[in-house]
């Protein structure tokens, strides 16, 4: 009968639920550990210019080295981390480890590009533009070598002192890009009030280029838009040479994807800057 159906679901449903749930409890108390037993580590991925082909930045991204459970995926564990409150903690991480590295880089004459730091939501509050002044000081860090990467859900769900937020940051003289672009509600009107200087085309756009017609509409308008608002452009998860040649002759600024390089320890990133690695151009 019904009932019964629905009672077998039920079970169902809250035993699964149950698993999550410790799932949760797990990964946060792993986590908590995982800051005191320093088994997170930022990685780089870098930025390319699609004009000269050089490296113009890099975006630092969280990894987490279980020593049971080896690598972690962020996907895994930053939205547990969001629900937790725990990404204060660790996103004060990030900053902190951001500008040590970039810091020893600069000690070490390398010549820097900006390095990206992601943010989450919750990290955005009144005291954000007083901790970022706090860490750069500390280190001896200058806002152009850094940038912060936003999602658009903080535009659209964001408190009303967001603007002012960001306004504080960018007379700072820190740079904000907006993550994931096209997968969130924002539009051109909404965009205009935000100074945001990059826009990152978000990687489910790049994929299908430049054989699936409405990608490519897609990353047309969101380039044409971006130019008619003076905004940088990045694309993300460039894979293949196909999609870099379209997004170039779109006008594209920037690329960032496995065809260049994925994210990689802080090493082997400047590893890379020193020897002048560079984008090859397909000649067509
Ligand atoms: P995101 O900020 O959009 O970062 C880009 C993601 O795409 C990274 O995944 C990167 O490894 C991946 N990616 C880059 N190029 C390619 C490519 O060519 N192909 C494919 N398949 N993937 C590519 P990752 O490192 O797993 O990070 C996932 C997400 O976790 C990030 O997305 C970001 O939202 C979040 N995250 C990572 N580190 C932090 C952090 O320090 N703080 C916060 N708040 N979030 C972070
Ligand atoms: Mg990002
Ligand atoms: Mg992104
Ligand atoms: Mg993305």
């Amino acid at each position: 009968s019904k009932a019964v159906h629905g009672e077998v679901e039920f079970l169902f449903y809250s035993e699964e639920m149950n698993q999550r749930a410790k799932e949760h409890l797990r990964i946060e108390s792993e986590l908590r550990q995982a800051l005191v037993n320093k088994e997170l580590q930022l990685y780089y991925q870098p930025k390319v210019s699609l004009r000269s082909g050089r490296i113009v930045g890099a975006e630092a991204l969280l990894r987490w080295k279980h020593p049971v459970r080896g690598m972690v995926s962020p996907g895994v564990f930053i939205p547990v981390a969001e629900e937790t409150g725990l990404i204060l903690e660790l996103g004060n991480w990030v900053l902190e480890e951001a500008c040590r590295q970039v810091r020893a880089w600069q000690d070490d004459n390398l010549i820097m590009t900006p390095i990206a730091v992601n943010l989450s939501a919750r990290q955005f509050d009144a005291r954000l533009p007083e901790r970022m002044a706090d860490v750069m000081r500390r280190h001896g860090v200058l806002p152009e070598q850094l940038m912060l990467e936003i999602t658009e859900s903080l535009l659209v769900g964001g408190a009303d002192n967001v603007i002012s937020i960001m306004n504080e940051l960018v007379a700072m003289g820190l740079a904000l890009a907006l993550d994931d672009f096209g997968t969130g509600y924002s539009s051109l009107a909404y965009l205009k009030k935000f100074p945001i200087s990059t826009l990152k085309i978000d990687r489910s756009f790049v994929i299908g280029l430049p054989y699936e017609e409405n990608d490519c509409a897609i990353a047309r308008a969101i380039v044409t838009m971006a130019q008619q608002l003076r905004q940088e452009i990045v694309a993300e998860g460039v894979e293949t040479a196909e999609q870099m040649s379209f997004l170039r002759e779109l006008g594209c600024d920037q690329l960032q994807g496995y065809l260049f390089s994925p994210p990689v320890p802080a090493d082997d990133f400047a590893q890379m800057l020193r020897e002048g690695k560079r984008l090859a151009f397909s000649s067509r």
